[in-house]
């Protein structure tokens, strides 16, 4: 089957779908993102998804080129033309096609694309085993809560992390706490058995997947803190794992060459996965 993918109004060849060279998204990464999970051919949490796509372009002084409706609609069509069972949307807004020049162009027309395709079942180790985290500093900018395009840093800490074998890399920043992975968030659980991620605030993406698991753990009874990290308080962890809408709660079960718990993904941790992957497939909208 031929995939499809939605560009700026038309439904197009996979392969024929291209933007213009004077796209700011592709001169400046001057854009936004959503990535949506599909399960069961549905979307899940897809209307906070959408919120924080409207406030990113927000924050970025950049308009929504349609409808949340037709939006909507957009998303539904190009699932339904590429048959995505289980996989993922795609969705990214770039502010405009103008010649090139930094300062906005005047009445720029936000240019969008959207794609999706299925993703293959994650492999048992990540349950049986988990995966490892290295870690980077965090040199990102200071607006981590956008969702922006702009993920250089991420994706040269990912190629390090995958370079290293690892699956995923926890950015550290200048006081030695744990910010969030380069496309996940980060979570522990402490000797204690507190359940810990940071809370959000300028340096990391508000996870939608964080905060569903935050209210499904609420929901088990566990005793959430949402605070600082530090890397050395995760490395003597007893549990840790990630969370993102195409990662939902992977066990983390090694920190640079710091073996954590008893180097097996913990049983918190399985639980809130179960929860969660449950979750996944009972609330999630057609
Ligand atoms: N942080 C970063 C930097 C990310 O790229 C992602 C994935 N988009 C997340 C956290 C997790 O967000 P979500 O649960 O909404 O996928």
């Amino acid at each position: 089957m031929s995939r499809v993918a939605y560009v700026n109004g038309r439904y197009l060849p996979h392969r024929a779908a291209s933007v213009h060279i004077d796209d700011r998204g592709y001169q400046f990464a001057d854009g936004v993102y959503e990535v949506v999970a599909i399960v069961g051919g549905r979307f899940v949490d897809e209307a906070p998804h959408l919120d924080r796509l409207e406030r990113s372009l927000k924050e970025l002084r950049m308009t929504m080129p349609m409808t949340r409706r037709a939006l909507e609609s957009v998303i539904r069509e190009v699932a339904r033309r590429n048959r995505v069972r289980d996989g993922i949307v795609y969705l990214q807004m770039s502010r405009a096609v103008a010649p090139r020049d930094h300062p906005f162009p005047r009445n720029p027309k936000t240019q969008i694309v959207a794609w999706a395709r299925n993703n293959k079942p994650p492999p048992a180790s990540h349950t049986e085993d988990g995966v490892k985290a290295i870690t980077m500093p965090d040199i990102r900018w200071g607006r981590c809560d956008i969702k922006s395009t702009a993920l250089l840093p991420n994706v040269l800490a990912k190629q390090l992390a995958r370079e290293a074998g690892a699956y995923e890399a926890w950015l550290v920043d200048e006081n030695g706490n744990v910010t969030e992975g380069t496309s996940s968030n980060a979570w522990i659980i402490t000797p204690k058995g507190e359940l810990v991620t940071r809370s959000t605030d300028n340096a990391i993406l508000s996870g939608i997947t964080r905060l569903t698991v935050r209210e499904l753990a609420k929901e088990e009874g566990l005793r959430l803190v949402e605070r600082s990290f530090s890397l050395a308080e995760a490395k003597g962890a007893r549990e840790a794992f990630v969370t993102s809408a195409s990662s939902p709660v992977v066990p983390v079960t090694q920190i640079d060459n710091q073996v954590i718990g008893n180097g097996k993904p913990g049983s918190t941790t399985l639980k809130l996965r179960e929860r969660y992957l449950r979750y996944m497939s009972e609330a999630s909208t057609a």
